[in-house]
């Protein structure tokens, strides 16, 4: 019988992650783009697609290639467009998945938020698998923070294609950090790699003493991770500060989906339970009886960036 073959793309700010998936969720071989070197979407279209038919042919793979997905910042999965992305190059409305589509002329190319692809990667390939949980909120934490709702094993759209966007919750009715979306007092501002970094560097602004003083004004999430590790009492407080913001939120959603589990990945899901732990408790205090010791916080068991290629070759591997 012959093996049918896909490729996953995860689109992000930085690189994107193009990798060729046999029909178990085995990587076979991968290849990685600058996404900043593409001032056009066409210039970043004609590379991924030079670098598909480099990874087809140096793998033998022929007609076997079935479908391409593609994870990326604002998504539209109804549409396959990518819409305002903050972190891309190209602005406005780019119809990623038609324009690679065509220029390949192999195979249906679908896409979808990054944080869905995550999701589905959980799904399909993950400890939602594994574990056999049907009904999960995913939450990516890096620059930004992502999220991707799935219920009864289904991920939830909406009915325009934007479900699940956790990380553009108000934690604030009066102002607060300016987010990217272009409100005030969102929760990625606060709960993200970027957030804490904030956090701290505020934090430092009151106080004279922290281990964080000497890189002051150019701290990064890892820093703080660092001298939380190393029992910096500063660096401890922006970690549980932000576990508190975020389990307002996440108490909030579970109130909507009842979830049996958050799953958690990115960069600053990295910080395990530096982040984890505060969040249970706070999670514990803020969440109804209803839903108490029935939801689960748990990390992705999809290594590294994995999890949003794999959640992306999905798309296609499902339909
Ligand atoms: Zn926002």
């Amino acid at each position: 019988m012959n093996t049918n073959y896909y490729i996953g793309i995860d689109l992000g700010g930085s690189h994107a992650a193009i990798g060729l998936v046999d029909d178990s969720g085995n990587i076979i071989a991968e290849s990685t783009l600058k996404t900043q070197e593409y001032k056009e979407a066409a210039d970043f279209v004609e590379a991924t697609a030079n670098a598909i038919e480099t990874l087809l042919l140096s793998n033998n793979i022929g007609k076997n290639l079935k479908g391409i997905g593609i994870g990326a910042p604002n998504g539209n999965f109804f549409n396959g467009s990518i819409e305002n992305a903050p972190n891309l190059p190209w602005k406005g409305f780019v119809p990623l998945a038609d324009m690679l589509e065509k220029r390949l002329n192999l195979c249906p190319v679908k896409l979808t938020n990054d944080a869905n692809a995550a999701a589905i990667g959980e799904l399909k390939f993950g400890i939602a698998k594994t574990e056999g949980i049907r009904d999960f909120i995913m939450i990516t934490l890096g620059t930004g923070l992502g999220s991707g709702v799935v219920v009864d094993g289904k991920l939830v759209y909406g009915h325009d294609g934007f479900a699940g966007e956790l990380g553009h919750s108000l934690v604030s009715m009066n102002g607060g950090r300016l987010c990217k979306c272009g409100r005030q007092g969102c929760l990625e501002r606060y709960a993200s790699a970027t957030g804490l970094a904030i956090s701290a560097e505020e934090a430092l602004e009151k106080s004279e003493n922290s281990m964080l003083l000497a890189k002051k004004g150019n701290l990064s999430a890892f820093d703080v991770a660092e001298a939380a590790l190393a029992g910096d009492k500063l660096a401890l407080k922006v970690f549980d500060d932000t576990a508190k913001v975020l389990a307002f939120v996440l108490a909030n959603a579970t109130t909507v989906t009842s979830p049996a589990a958050f799953i958690f990945f990115g960069g600053l899901a990295n910080a395990g339970e530096l982040l984890l732990s505060p969040l249970r408790s706070y999670f514990d205090q803020y969440i109804s009886t209803v839903y108490s010791g029935k939801v689960r916080m748990i990390l992705s068991s999809i290594p590294k960036n994995h999890a949003a290629v794999l959640g992306a070759a999905a798309l296609v591997i499902e339909h």
